[in-house]
């Protein structure tokens, strides 16, 4: 054998036992449902594209180390994982909060927006609302009031709680409806990482404009399933 095959062998085998060493990670980065600019004008398309190339992927990597000594954790649904903070290993539960919350919120974020069509809730979900919100716009107007009032970083929700109740909250955060065993139907993200780019400090602005693109047929097929 000469020197040259030997050295070809031995660069085989260390590309081997490296990809034996490193599994595919988790949890992965969900792709947008839709292009990076197809909710302009309302938000833009570079926000959309360093919200979810960047920080989402941060979300994303960061859980990932942190379950990396933790099989059973890194096999289950990221949804699922934030539902158990309270056993969870202390070494980790910071970062699963944090980065799982971060990975949960955002990727259910995508599905809740979509390009502006003029959806509306459907018969059911309209009723719901106007039974625990008096109507459509009594129901947006509280929900900007949640997430204008949200100090510093979080997201306004609403959820379905362990009676099928609507509610109305925000989290700190990356804290999530799910953390609180509910199942959340909507969320507004209402980190400055979501709007500083075209609003700046007008949060109330990019409210309104977020109000212009949620996907109320996502949300109403949700609220659909969840009922069963
Ligand atoms: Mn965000």
């Amino acid at each position: 054998m000469t020197r040259r095959q030997l050295l070809e062998i031995a660069a085989i085998g260390g590309a081997a036992s490296a990809l034996a060493q490193t599994p595919a990670p988790a949890f992965t980065l969900p792709k947008l449902p839709y292009a990076y600019d197809a909710l302009e004008p309302y938000i833009d398309a570079q926000t959309m594209q360093i919200h979810h190339d960047k920080h989402h992927q941060a979300y994303v990597d960061n859980l990932n180390k942190a379950v990396a000594g933790y099989p059973k954790l890194a096999a289950m649904k990221v949804e699922d994982l934030i539902k158990q903070l309270d056993t969870m290993p202390e070494a980790v539960r910071t970062q699963v909060r944090n980065q799982g919350g971060g990975h949960a919120n955002h990727s259910f974020f995508w599905e809740v927006l979509g390009p502006a069509k003029d959806s509306k809730p459907s018969a059911a979900l309209r009723k719901a609302i106007d039974a625990g919100f008096s109507s459509q716009s009594q129901f947006e107007d509280r929900l900007k009031a949640a997430a204008a009032g949200v100090f510093g970083s979080g997201w306004a929700w609403l959820s379905l709680d362990d009676k099928n109740g609507l509610v109305l909250d925000f989290s700190p955060n990356q804290d999530s409806p799910w953390m609180k065993n509910r199942r959340p139907l909507l969320g507004i993200d209402v980190w400055e990482h979501a709007y500083y780019l075209k609003y700046q400090n007008r949060r109330v602005e990019y409210l309104g404009a977020i109000l212009k693109v949620l996907n109320w047929d996502f949300i109403s097929s949700r609220y659909k399933d969840l009922m069963g």
